[in-house]
């Protein structure tokens, strides 16, 4: 057996084509697997916890499509409601029952929210969300926090100024620095550098934006009283607290964030789990603000397929059925399960590492811990994780390709799919360590069952 990520030759000619017509051969960059120093993976279906490549090779899948996944892959009752729906037709760009039905359950899961207004994908619902927040409180200046993603619209891809208080710097090409100089950013998790900003610029802070869990720098949850923090220095300033919920929305709790810490969001975007794969985001809150919003309002937001009937028919189904089954404790229990099994393995093999779990949302850094902020996450060790990766991606587990994504789990993973995921991972971990070694895997590789699926 070769050494090296093996790839069928159909894969290898789609791979090819692929990077002659899309830009690194893909629609979303992380997509491409440079991280991990391998070729994409080319998915040709999916099917409860397993995803299948173009040549039929199982992969039990813990990326969940980044997340809304939450019930696994074609899940019968969401299949089944879009394909009703796409019977009726596909989008009308007129009002749609289904829109009212989704909007009606997010105000009674989602603490807080009294009113929805539906858009594309989660990049939207933020950067909607900062202009509504500035509209309401007449002010430019928004505070983010290092490590968290909130999309690409152009205030969030911003890298942090020098000084704790200073504004910051475009992170992209094509960022112009009049907009980026509106966003400060600071550390995830430190309080201090929040009273920093505030006490230089807080008269003019329109918004915080966080992730309440951490999911895109790895998994960081929040340090007790940080939440807190956040919301009494946003009263204390008349500055609105905004939730990006994208990730964690119907994945930490029910209620997402808000519900399992405790504090308030003024405004909360979802995304993901709301729109079941197909693509749904929403900015929500409570009336008096979302009234602003047009045609109620003077703070101007549309969409042509906003309200999809496909997507709404998938998230009512999919949250309908998170309903009926409850499933929270016991993704949360299967999620711990699953990080201890791969905390126990690496220091078995005198390893360091540290991880969590907070809901179906899981993540584990190779160094020791606690890790607080995007700082810590990345001393992590990333040339033991491309090697662990790689061995898991060959024994069929597929993680989220970069050691800075948090993981998913569905309720279609089963007790014997996450045991044989930490066999996979006890395997994976000899293999890298060997590597880094310098000697060959193969003898590993040809002993090695096949991929889990
Ligand atoms: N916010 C958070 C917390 C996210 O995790 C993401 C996507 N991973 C986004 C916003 C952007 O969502 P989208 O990719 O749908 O634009």
């Amino acid at each position: 057996m070769s050494r090296g990520p093996r790839r069928s030759s159909v894969a290898s000619d789609w791979i090819r084509r692929a990077r002659d017509v899309m830009p690194g051969g893909v629609s979303s960059p992380v997509r491409a697997f440079g991280a991990v120093g391998m070729e994409p993976l080319f998915a040709a279906r999916g099917e409860g916890a397993r995803v299948f490549d173009e040549a039929g090779r199982g992969y039990l899948d813990y990326v969940l499509s980044w997340g809304p996944l939450i019930l696994g892959h074609a899940a019968p009752p969401v299949v089944e409601a879009v394909a009703r729906a796409a019977r009726d037709g596909m989008s009308f760009g007129a009002c749609q029952t289904r829109e009212v039905e989704l909007a009606e359950r997010v105000a009674a899961w989602v603490p807080g929210v009294e009113m929805v207004r539906f858009v594309n994908s989660g990049t939207e619902a933020t950067m909607s969300a900062v202009r509504l927040a500035r509209a309401a409180t007449g002010r430019d200046l928004i505070l983010k926090f290092e490590g968290c993603y909130h999309g690409h619209a152009d205030p969030f891809l911003i890298v942090a100024g020098s000084g704790v208080a200073t504004l910051s710097l475009p992170d992209s090409p094509g960022v112009p620095a009049a907009t980026s100089g509106l966003t400060l950013a600071v550390p995830y998790n430190d309080l201090e550098a929040v009273d920093a900003v505030f006490a230089e610029h807080g008269s003019r802070l329109a918004a915080v934006i966080v992730e309440p869990v951490a999911g895109n720098a790895g998994l960081i949850p929040p340090r007790e009283g940080f939440l807190e923090g956040l919301r009494e220095r946003c009263d204390r300033e008349g500055t609105l607290l905004i939730f990006d919920e994208v990730m964690t929305g119907f994945r930490v709790a029910r209620g997402g964030a808000q519900e399992r810490y405790g504090v308030g969001a003024d405004l909360v975007t979802l995304g993901k789990v709301l729109g079941a794969g197909l693509p749904v985001a929403a900015y929500a809150g409570r009336g008096e603000l979302m009234r602003r919003v047009a045609p109620e309002g003077d703070v101007y937001q549309a969409g042509t397929l906003s309200g999809n009937p496909l997507g709404m028919a998938a998230g009512i189904a999919q949250l309908d059925e998170l309903e009926r089954t409850d499933p929270f404790a016991d993704l949360e229990r299967r999620a711990a399960t699953l990080v201890d099994g791969i905390l126990t393995a690496a220091s078995a093999r005198g390893l360091p590492a540290c991880g969590t779990a907070v809901g179906s949302m899981w993540g584990v850094y190779f160094r020791e811990g606690p890790v607080f902020d995007f700082e810590g996450a990345r001393r992590a060790d990333t040339d033991l994780f491309a090697r662990y990766y790689r061995a898991c991606f060959e024994r069929g587990v597929f993680f989220a390709p970069s050691a800075f994504e948090a993981g998913f789990l569905s309720t279609a993973h089963t007790d014997e799919d996450i045991a044989r995921t930490l066999e996979v991972v006890g395997e994976a971990l000899d293999e890298a360590q060997a590597e880094a070694r310098g000697e060959a895997p193969d003898e590993m590789l040809d002993a090695a069952p096949e991929g889990a699926g």
